[in-house]
């Protein structure tokens, strides 16, 4: 009896000295998925990402550390990738056929399931803060082009010209891609962001930012600001956003997906996005998920040779990687 209980003593003493630490808060990003060699990048590129995905992250970091919610922390990572012209998304935008960026971006909240989204956005500097202004401030979930500009007028935002966005290294990209139209149709440059937070109050937000696919016509919208394909949150399951190619990513149910097979089949969030990644795989499609749940634990799952990603902890732990 005595040898009994020793055991179980040290079995209790073991499993507190061994159980995983339970983050007060966490928080995942991506910058984008896709074709991405270890050779072909230059260590100081490698840097400059590594440098970015940092900024976002203690910026992240700040908003939660100082009890700030998570849809204010994805919010704000969000923001210092748009502006950064390292993605694709707000400045560094891919162009469209014509030249020009056009954005798209959404917002999930887990808590109560409120969603925002802009699509085809000229004009607007973070569309991270209008797609969270629509959630907020209409009835609507998703607002596009010209109506979605109107939209952040009346609600005080300030337009720039398509030309903030428009770097040189995005007009070569595209000058590139126009030469070789007829192999080429929808390529496969990615850079969108994502982001995903758990705050100290146990809420999930999630949010997507992107220019879309170099390139794309005819009013072309990807999964980014699609609710249940880019972005999805659920406080019951996990956050999640995804980076890659689009079609299949909306075609799949991507992101809603996901949480269906944590909720219904109990997976975990490292499973279900694997399985999720495997379902993108069998269709031919590419790209990449982060996702977390409730206990802080962080998934980064992709099919593609590099994912520009990262996460941070409350316990301290963080990360930034670019390959598989
Ligand atoms: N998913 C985005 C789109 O299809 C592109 C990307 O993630 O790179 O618009």
């Amino acid at each position: 009896m005595k040898k009994i209980l020793l055991q179980l003593a040290l079995l209790l003493v073991s499993s507190t000295l061994f159980a995983k630490e339970i983050p007060k808060y966490a928080l995942v990003i991506h910058g984008g998925a896709g074709v991405m060699s270890e050779k072909l990048m230059t260590p100081e590129i490698q840097k400059q990402y590594h440098a970015a995905l940092n900024r976002a992250l203690q910026v992240g970091d700040s908003v939660l550390k100082a009890g700030g919610t998570c849809m204010d922390a994805v919010e704000k990572t969000i923001m210092v990738m748009e502006d950064s012209p390292l993605f694709n998304a707000g400045k560094g935008a891919v162009l469209n056929h014509e030249g020009i960026a056009e954005l798209d971006a959404s917002v999930m909240d887990g808590k109560t399931l409120s969603a925002g989204a802009v699509a085809g956005v000229k004009d607007i500097k973070n569309p991270i803060r209008l797609a969270r202004t629509v959630m907020e401030k209409s009835e609507h979930v998703l607002l596009t082009g010209s109506g979605a500009s109107q939209f952040a007028v009346q609600q005080g935002f300030k337009l720039v010209p398509n030309s903030y966005f428009i770097t040189e290294k995005r007009q070569k990209e595209l000058q590139e891609l126009l030469k070789k139209e007829r192999e080429a149709g929808i390529n496969d440059k990615h850079g969108t962001v994502g982001c995903v937070a758990l705050d100290t109050f146990g809420n999930i937000a999630a949010g997507t930012s992107t220019g879309g696919m170099s390139n794309k016509k005819f009013g072309r919208i990807g999964d980014s600001p699609i609710i249940g394909a880019g972005t999805y949150a659920n406080n019951s399951t996990g956050g999640f956003s995804c980076t890659g190619h689009g079609e299949y990513f909306i075609r799949l149910g991507f992101s809603r997906d996901i949480s269906a097979m944590m909720e219904y089949r109990q997976m975990s969030i490292i499973k279900a996005c694997q399985e999720e990644i495997n379902k993108l795989t069998q269709l031919g499609g590419t790209g990449g998920v982060i996702g977390l749940d409730k206990q802080g634990n962080v998934a980064m799952e992709f099919n593609t040779s590099g994912m520009f990603r990262g996460f941070v902890l409350s316990t301290g732990e963080k990360y930034t990687g670019i390959f598989k």
